[in-house]
């Protein structure tokens, strides 16, 4: 389980997360949903516990910065950062030194057949095309089997086959009882995959929807979603005027 309370981010005067409360329970899917800047990616990294932020979170009752709480965190950045001279093979028995696996073999094997890199083992990092880093980044934060597992922007660069083995796993993630969180602004590769999504706009969560909500109000996702966001332009400055972070 997920529990994020009262968090705060500010890069200097920009408030990027302004008190963000919610919680992922075993075994559902949460989805942020935002335009560009709302600040998806820095609740993320927040959680991942690489900012410095106001208030809580914990993973299934532990400190999220904790070495108990990394060890079932798994993380799946927006951007893939992959080691130029490692082996596509190396990248998942570095994985498996660092979080000391035993008997993730066969697993391994799996995940590299699914995502269509059994035959790329081989190729080194920086021969690697954008969406089999983005593929070889999946597969590097699966291997540990995490009980919490933290998607940034997870589709971009997706062939239509990943796209479709990712949603497979998101719901086998979900069934095996994991939280998933996941960030997102493509509502549409997104429909049937979870249980609560939270809107955010301006550094806000502005709405939180269940998935239930849709079927009784007979209103799509992306109907709810303009209804929050339409209206105000993102781009808008804030009272405070983002400043550059040095
Ligand atoms: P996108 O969909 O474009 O990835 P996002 O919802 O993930 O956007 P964030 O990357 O979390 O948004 O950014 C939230 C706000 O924080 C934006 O105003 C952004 O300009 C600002 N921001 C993000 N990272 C930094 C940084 N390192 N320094 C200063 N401001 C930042």
């Amino acid at each position: 389980m997920l529990e994020v309370i009262h968090v705060t981010k500010k890069y200097h005067k920009v408030l990027a997360n302004d008190d963000i409360n919610f919680v992922i329970p075993n075994g559902q899917i949460g989805i942020l949903l935002g335009p560009n800047g709302a600040g998806k990616s820095t609740i993320i990294k927040c959680i991942m516990g690489f900012l410095k932020y106001q208030g809580q979170i914990r993973v299934n009752g532990l400190d999220n910065k904790s070495v108990e709480a990394k060890k079932i965190m798994g993380y799946v950045p927006e951007i893939p950062s992959l080691y130029p001279n490692l082996t596509v093979d190396e990248h998942m028995e570095f994985i498996a030194r660092a979080y000391k696996l035993k008997d993730y073999k066969a697993y391994k094997d799996e995940l590299l057949t699914r995502f269509d890199l059994d035959d790329r083992r081989k190729k080194f990092g920086d021969e690697l095309s954008k969406g089999m880093q983005q593929k070889l980044s999946i597969c590097c934060g699966l291997l540990p089997r995490p009980q919490l597992v933290l998607f940034d922007e997870p589709m971009i660069g997706l062939d239509p086959h990943a796209i479709k083995e990712l949603k497979i796993l998101l719901q086998e993630l979900r069934d095996k009882g994991c939280s998933v969180l996941l960030s997102t602004h493509m509502i549409d590769s997104i429909e049937e995959l979870w249980d609560t999504t939270y809107i955010m706009q301006r550094g806000r969560v502005a709405a939180v929807v269940q998935r239930d909500q849709i079927g009784e109000e007979d209103k799509k996702l992306e109907d709810i979603f303009f209804e929050i966001t339409e209206g105000g332009s993102d781009n808008e400055q804030r009272d405070d005027a983002p400043e550059r972070e040095e």
